[in-house]
């Protein structure tokens, strides 16, 4: 089953059909969440190497999920409210329309490579929680703390500081009032999206999700269609930003959707943007002028090359390494964000 796909796709009569006409020597591209030039950087020298696309994607996002530092991804990721690391992600392979993800999984520094395992060991396209950590373990997967010291800190001033009507009593010394909106909820992910030169796509995205969520809460990140699409007739897309709003959007797919249109990458994503601004009609997540009290970001490559980023709100930066270099390019956006004002 599986080759019969693979040959489908890579018929060459199947990709002239397409709007965007796809020829051989494609010249390959990887973009990525603004946080994300390693991985760019890393998954374009991987096809170099003569390395598989989804391979190259999975490689690039490793070296994020691996560093403590990054505290939206993997290891050093923020933890759910009970100070435990819950990590989601999800793998698209364009050649095989298949697809992997792992979502609420504990111990595993590179859920991306689960998600791949998922892909390519079983029959299915998402495991969970416990089950989805007793499959990485039967696979080899180390199973370890994934709660770096910083992140546990982080993780205490806001369990001290996110109410003044329980026991816990915040430092006086850092002077942070009770409800101080730096320590709220926190969105980070990185999604990576990559163009081979035989014009084949893959995506992944990785993430520890909302901080602070309610164990067990799942974004859109290992949604198949929401925090990533690929289709390898079309092209690629992905998210970061609040999971919620692009799950009951569709998002990815949506995008992807608009391409096959013929839209171009940044027109499909602003589309997708606008819509989820339309379906936001809860004033709870809106402000006072009534447009959108968080951002959404989506990044998008088509099937001959052309790419485009978007958010709702105005200053995301997004990584993009391709035969003119790696570098960090501005994304479009719905709204312009006032100076000093904090969305995501
Ligand atoms: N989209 C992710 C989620 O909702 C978080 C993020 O991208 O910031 O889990």
């Amino acid at each position: 089953m599986r080759s019969t796909l693979a040959a489908t796709a890579a018929a060459p009569a199947a990709l002239a059909a397409s709007n965007t006409a796809v020829q051989q020597g494609q010249r390959p591209i990887v973009i990525s969440s603004g946080n994300g030039l390693p991985a760019t950087t890393r998954a374009m020298e991987v096809m170099a190497g003569g390395g598989d696309v989804m391979d190259a994607v999975i490689e690039g996002v490793n070296i994020v999920e691996r560093d403590p530092d990054d505290h939206s991804v993997g290891y050093g990721g923020l933890p759910n409210e009970d100070g435990v690391v819950e990590l989601d992600s999800s793998v698209m392979y364009g050649p095989t329309h298949r697809a992997g993800a792992v979502a609420s999984l504990q111990g595993v520094k590179t859920p991306s490579r689960v998600a791949q395992m998922v892909m390519n060991r079983t029959d299915h396209v998402l495991l969970v929680g416990e089950g989805a950590r007793r499959f990485a373990k039967a696979h080899g997967f180390k199973i370890e703390e994934l709660l770096t010291d910083d992140a546990r800190r982080e993780w205490l001033k806001w369990k001290e500081t996110h109410s003044d009507r329980d026991d816990r009593l915040a430092p006086t010394h850092d002077g942070q009032a009770a409800g101080d909106p730096s320590y709220l909820f926190t969105y980070g992910t990185i999604n990576c999206n990559a163009l081979d030169q035989n014009g084949n796509l893959a995506g992944v995205t990785t993430t520890s999700g909302l901080s602070y969520k309610i164990p067990g809460r799942v974004g859109d990140s290992p949604l198949i269609g929401c925090g990533l699409y690929v289709d390898n007739e079309v092209g690629a897309a992905g998210s970061t930003g609040r999971g919620e709003a692009v799950i009951i959007n569709n998002g990815s797919f949506s995008v992807v959707e608009h391409m096959r249109q013929g839209m171009e990458p940044q027109a499909a994503c602003l589309a997708v943007l606008q819509r989820i601004v339309d379906h936001n009609k809860l004033a709870r997540l809106q402000k006072e002028d009534g447009r959108p009290d968080f951002n959404v970001s989506f990044y998008a490559i088509n099937k001959a090359g052309q790419y485009g980023a978007a958010s709702v709100w105005s200053g995301m930066e997004f990584a993009v390494s391709d035969d003119r270099g790696h570098r960090k390019e501005k994304g479009a956006y719905l709204f312009k964000r006032k100076q000093r004002e904090n969305q995501e």
